[in-house]
């Protein structure tokens, strides 16, 4: 299966090279997995009178009964009358007129492929396939449904199109017998599934007899994607649960104690202790812990990164907590500080704006273990940031951080320090499962008491004016509002535009001295972002105009509206996260969607997702199902959701089914060294360093 392109029978050299440089075609392996993306049925012969307006393609037999040129220039055409038992049907040719009329006879049997147009309320076939009838060659079905494959303008151009292309898989099945494609799954995983063998069903996705053997070809063929994938994800985790050293925090002492005795603001939630208690644990058990929490916006993942924090600064570790934005580390840090006001712990901050003293007396005292808790951006990924001992990394708000950025932190002590992912927003559970899937798991599915629902509403922009005025009785209370714009990278300066508008737009409304106006956006310098967020927290703004950058963490819990201009333009995990900036005290809190009254399908689906539910999880859902796993910010790159058949989205139940089989398989034979594993063994050492998947373990 390894053998170069070339030399399959019908490609030689040139083909070989446009098949590599096109389709990315290297191999007969390679043309094996370019999978059809249709198949034409051809295996029912049927009848005129079977058409109907909803038929798409159809196979007759009959005889010509007459033929004759219509029209004049370019609407002259061949029109030819097929007759069967049932009734007629026009056949249509625009082109090659002279060919075909050479070629039919009137009076003669024909059998006929093609795609039904309705004509004037008239069904005909344009440009059939056509095969002339005789007794040599009589009428009939195929016994197997013609794959159609994907291909290029440049390759149809060199005589590479669909068809020849099937032709070439064609020719690639004369060659290739079962024993090049072997089982890859023990008898035990694909019996009590009914998974058909591997050869069948590599067969079959091209050249199925029926719809059914296609299906179960396929059934097969995604179950063992997500096996696959799985069982590798679930055999690097087990490996690691059993070789990985971890740091051990064996106590709760002082600091934690006092913190949570006399320090903590509120009775944390049921979910926030139980995260807690699985973070203990895991810390404890001498092993390296790397645990993803997903909690909704609001639902206080800030004080378990704290307490734990605590908890490695008991033992004697440092931590590090990791935020995406400035803005957001300082938030953190200007937070964690007045939490920790009157108790015995070193807290620092390193971003890329920290001045060059202040950066080198960080260096030093994380070097000597001065410091406890350092908060900072992708600066303390930095090559001269060398810690004690660093015991705990946290990154907040993950799906900006890439994979191998974790790694590189991880690598800054000796034994692996804890890892605690914390998102943004919730990810659906089988994106989790898939991106995610060597992590543990926390749930954080409570939201503190006494929050109350934000109401969310959807208003077009004709009707500014009125929400303005809502803005401004809920200013007169007291309140403070976002107006939110989006910023969108490829037209950047468009949007800059746009928002300067809208500012002023804001201002007209609510004048100075009166009203003040914070206004933050991606161009301005670092310190006057700070500034003007600094003046809105601290409440000497009480409007706050910005683009996207406050998505993320902001916390000002005095917000009570959250007004998001072009609501269309954003996504769905991107307007709850917008909106989890408010409702974050204990007023009720607003979320008005202003849009043009032109929203196409997509865009309604998402505004009406959000005036119907505040649950992340339902949105993360939703999100999903609206774009696709491709698109979720963060996972692409994660190289994990390269499925070619399985959609995580489609075919959840085979998600959920690979992953049972592949979690007891590496909890019971990690090193797959029993004799009914081996198939496995085998093929995994096949695989090795050809996929993404191997640069992430
Ligand atoms: P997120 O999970 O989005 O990061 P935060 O940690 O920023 O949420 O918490 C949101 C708000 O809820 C903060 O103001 C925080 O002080 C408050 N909070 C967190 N936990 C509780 C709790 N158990 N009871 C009351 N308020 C809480
Ligand atoms: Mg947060």
């Amino acid at each position: 299966m390894a053998n170069p392109i070339e030399y399959l029978k019908g490609v030689g050299p040139q083909r070989a090279e446009m098949l590599q440089k096109e389709l990315s075609i290297y191999t007969f392996k390679d043309l094996l997995e370019h999978f059809p993306y249709r198949h034409i049925d051809k295996t029912k012969i049927n009848q005129v009178r079977d058409i109907n307006p909803a038929t798409d393609f159809i196979q007759l037999a009959g005889r010509i009964t007459s033929m004759g040129i219509m029209g004049e220039k370019r609407s002259k055409r061949l029109v030819a009358e097929l007759r069967d038992r049932s009734g007629t049907v026009e056949l249509t040719w625009f082109q090659g007129i002279p060919w075909i009329q050479k070629m039919l006879v009137v009076g003669q049997a024909y059998q006929v492929y093609g795609k039904v147009n309705f004509f004037q309320g008239t069904p005909q076939l344009t440009h059939p396939e056509i095969e002339s009838l005789t007794e040599e060659n009589p009428a009939a079905a195929r016994n197997f449904l013609e794959p159609v494959y994907s291909t290029t303008e440049k390759l149809k151009a060199r005589g590479l199109g669909a068809r020849q292309i099937a032709n070439l898989t064609k020719a690639l099945f004369l060659q290739v017998k079962e024993k090049d494609l072997p089982e890859n799954l023990p008898e035990y995983v694909t019996k009590p599934l009914q998974l058909v063998p591997r050869f069948q069903a590599l067969t079959h996705i091209h050249f199925p007899p029926s719809v059914e053997a296609w299906e179960q070809a396929m059934n097969r063929l995604k179950f063992e994607e997500f096996f696959i994938a799985q069982l590798r994800m679930h055999l690097v985790k087990a490996k690691r649960h059993r070789y990985s050293q971890g740091v051990v925090f064996r106590q709760v002492g002082e600091i934690f104690n006092t913190f949570y005795e006399k320090h903590l603001p509120f009775e944390l939630t049921g979910a926030q202790k139980r995260v807690i208690k699985e973070i203990r644990k895991d810390t404890g058990s001498g092993r390296q812990m790397n645990r993803l929490l997903q909690g909704d916006v609001g639902s206080g993942k800030t004080i378990v990164a704290l307490l734990v924090m605590l908890l490695a600064a008991d033992n004697g570790y440092q931590s590090c907590l990791m935020a995406p934005t400035e803005i957001l580390a300082r938030q953190h840090f200007a937070g964690l500080q007045q939490l920790l006001d009157g108790l015995p712990v070193n807290i620092r901050i390193l971003t890329g704006t920290t001045k060059a003293a202040e950066r080198r007396d960080i260096f030093k005292k994380l070097a000597s273990g001065e410091i406890q808790i350092i908060v900072g951006t992708h600066a303390l990924l930095e090559d001269p940031v060398v810690f004690n001992n660093l015991g705990l990394s946290i990154v907040d708000e993950q799906h900006r951080f890439g994979v191998a950025q974790r790694a590189k932190l991880w690598a800054k002590a000796t034994i692996p320090p804890h890892n605690l992912v914390m998102t943004a927003t919730p990810i659906p559970r089988t994106l989790a499962m898939t991106a995610y899937g060597d992590l543990d798991y926390s749930v954080m599915d409570e939201l503190p008491p006494n929050r109350k629902p934000i109401l969310t509403v959807h208003r077009y922009d004709t009707a500014r004016s009125q929400v303005m005025g809502f803005i401004k009785a809920e200013i007169e209370l007291g309140r403070q509002c976002y107006i939110v714009f989006p910023l969108i990278e490829e037209s950047e300066k468009l949007d800059y535009e746009n928002l300067m508008k809208g500012y002023e737009n804001v201002q007209a409304y609510f004048p100075e001295p009166k009203y003040w106006i914070s206004m933050v956006h991606g161009r301005q310098p670092t310190d006057v972002k700070n500034t003007n967020m600094q003046r809105f927290v601290a409440n000497d703004t009480q409007i706050m105009v910005a683009t996207t950058v406050i998505e993320v963490g902001v916390n000002v819990p005095n917000a009570s509206v959250m007004v998001i201009e072009n609501a269309e333009k954003f996504g769905l995990s991107q307007l709850h996260q917008l909106r989890g900036r408010v409702g974050r005290g204990a007023e009720k809190s607003f979320c008005i969607l202003l849009t043009s009254t032109k929203l196409n399908n997509d865009a309604k689906e998402r505004i009406k997702t959000m005036c119907e539910t505040t649950d992340g999880f339902k949105v993360a859902e939703k999100d999903l199902a609206l774009r696709g796993p491709g698109d979720i910010e963060g996972t692409r790159q994660s190289g994990m959701l390269n499925f070619k058949l399985a959609s995580i989205v489609e075919d959840r139940e085979w998600l959920e089914a690979a992953r049972a089989v592949a979690e007891k398989i590496a909890d019971n034979d990690p090193e797959l060294e029993a004799p009914e594993n081996a198939i496995l063994k085998e093929y995994l050492q096949s695989l090795r360093g050809k996929t993404a998947w191997s640069k992430i373990s």
